[in-house]
């Protein structure tokens, strides 16, 4: 398959890595935003959230969850972002799924995104109906 992650898993593109288990690969982004931004990636090919197989989905987690605190200890972070780039409009620009975790310092410059508000609690309210409508377990 001609994907450029799942060319790091065989090793036929170098990467730097920190972690490595049966499921789930970890390594260094490439452009950090700061040193120690890490890509946690699932073995298993999925270009997207959804495609993951659910139970995979949950040992990747927990990973992302352990690694984070590794990042973070391993940097001294104040904080840090996890951001999954999901489809090409949200920028995702490698098609196989990938945890960005971006540690954080206090007043290093980066903003959060922009809000909005809601006209008014109806607003919200349908918003919040037309998604409840669409869970499927
Ligand atoms: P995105 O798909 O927008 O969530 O981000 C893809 C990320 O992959 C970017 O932050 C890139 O810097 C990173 N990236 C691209 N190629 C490599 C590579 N060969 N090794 C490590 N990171 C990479
Ligand atoms: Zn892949």
């Amino acid at each position: 398959m001609d994907c450029l992650f799942c060319k790091i898993i065989a090793g036929e593109i170098p990467c730097t890595k920190i972690y490595e288990d049966d499921l789930v690969l970890a390594f260094l982004d490439i452009k950090p935003v700061h040193p120690g931004h890490t890509l946690v990636i699932p073995k298993t090919h999925a270009s997207t959230l959804f495609a993951m197989d659910q139970a995979l989905v949950k040992s990747w987690a927990a990973a992302i969850q352990n690694i984070a605190k590794a990042v973070v200890k391993g940097t001294g972070a104040h904080g840090f972002n996890l951001e999954l780039n999901d489809g090409s409009a949200a920028g995702q620009l490698v098609p196989h799924v990938h945890m960005h975790i971006v540690p954080r310092f206090d007043h290093d410059g980066l903003r959060h995104w922009p809000g909005t508000a809601y006209q008014n609690a109806a607003e919200a309210q349908t918003v919040a109906e037309k998604i409840k409508k669409n869970f499927q377990f």
